[in-house]
């Protein structure tokens, strides 16, 4: 049995859930424990704050954890990160009072910086040689500057709405960051081959992630056409219809070039035109 530490609630909650529910592994959430076995799967999840889980892996309290590359950066813990999942996606910047002339690096030397990220920074003003006093506090930071508690603040940004709503602006980013599976140093071999079938699982989770599977009605004399506009595949299916002179066209495209391509399909004559979701792709 694997266990799993994932973020009991919060920003990376519902995604990790999704992820896993699309892995097949069946989870009984009806009632909340910290600990819920999985029915199909070889898999426990331990639901724990994002804080306590590059701990809990590097310590053999959980296998594996999901959690921000950010948290994980910062705890520096000693476990492995597998894999990249895409989503939680952040960078940890620095940003000072939107009013005042950002200079560069040097503008911080000196200078108080409140964070929650104290060793990402401690590293970043090192490894640039600059001086600044970091301040730590654990929420809110992006309101310091204006209370006074420090000159700039280092802290998550996404959107960068929050920074604006505070008067602040992005001047330098350290880190990008997004979630990521992470696991113990060394797991036993039975471990280790659960990981895998996981692994393979969640692979074939993202393959699919923006891509539809495409079928339409083509005519017989169009359809080197078509053929020679769909990318990437190594080749779509083609079936005879039952009506002469017509093939049915099957293939795959991202959602990022689908309607450029759809609309170059109905200029060749394509007609019929389904699209559908995917839910794995093995590759
Ligand atoms: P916990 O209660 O588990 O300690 P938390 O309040 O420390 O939660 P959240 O705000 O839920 O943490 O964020 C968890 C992670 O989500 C962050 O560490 C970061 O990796 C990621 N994240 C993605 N986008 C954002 C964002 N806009 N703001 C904050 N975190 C984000
Ligand atoms: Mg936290």
């Amino acid at each position: 049995m694997l266990r799993i530490a994932v973020q009991a609630k919060g920003r990376l909650h519902e995604e990790t859930m999704r992820l896993l529910e699309e892995s097949d592994v069946k989870l009984s959430l009806a009632k909340r424990t910290l600990l819920v076995q999985s029915s199909n799967f070889p898999l426990e999840v331990l639901f724990l704050r994002d804080d306590d889980i590059p701990q809990s892996v590097a310590t053999g309290v959980a296998d594996l954890g999901i959690v921000g590359e950010n948290e994980f950066a910062e705890k520096q813990e000693d476990a492995r990160i597998v894999k990249r999942l895409g989503f939680g996606q952040c960078r940890l910047s620095l940003a000072i009072p939107k009013n005042i002339e950002y200079t560069g690096l040097g503008w911080f030397e000196g200078k108080k910086i409140a964070t929650s990220y104290p060793s990402i920074l401690k590293d970043f003003m090192e490894r640039n040689g600059i001086h600044a006093e970091i301040h730590v506090i654990t929420g809110s930071v992006e309101v310091a500057p204006s209370i006074g508690l420090a000159d700039s603040i280092f802290d998550i940004v996404s959107s960068g709405s929050t920074l604006v709503n505070n008067h602040l602006k992005e001047v330098e980013v350290v880190m990008h960051s997004e979630a990521v599976l992470v696991a113990s140093k060394s797991l036993p071999q039975e471990k280790e081959a659960v990981l895998a079938e996981l692994l393979f699982r969640m692979e074939a989770v993202k393959a699919a992630e923006n891509k539809k599977y495409v079928l339409m009605n083509v005519p017989n004399a169009r359809l080197e056409e078509v053929i020679g506009i769909l990318p990437g595949m190594k080749s779509p299916t083609v079936m005879p219809l039952a009506q002469e002179g017509w093939s049915s066209v099957h293939t795959v495209l991202d959602e990022g070039c689908f309607w450029e391509i759809i609309r170059q399909l109905k200029a060749f004559g394509a007609q019929g035109i389904l699209v559908l979701s995917i839910e794995k792709m093995i590759v």
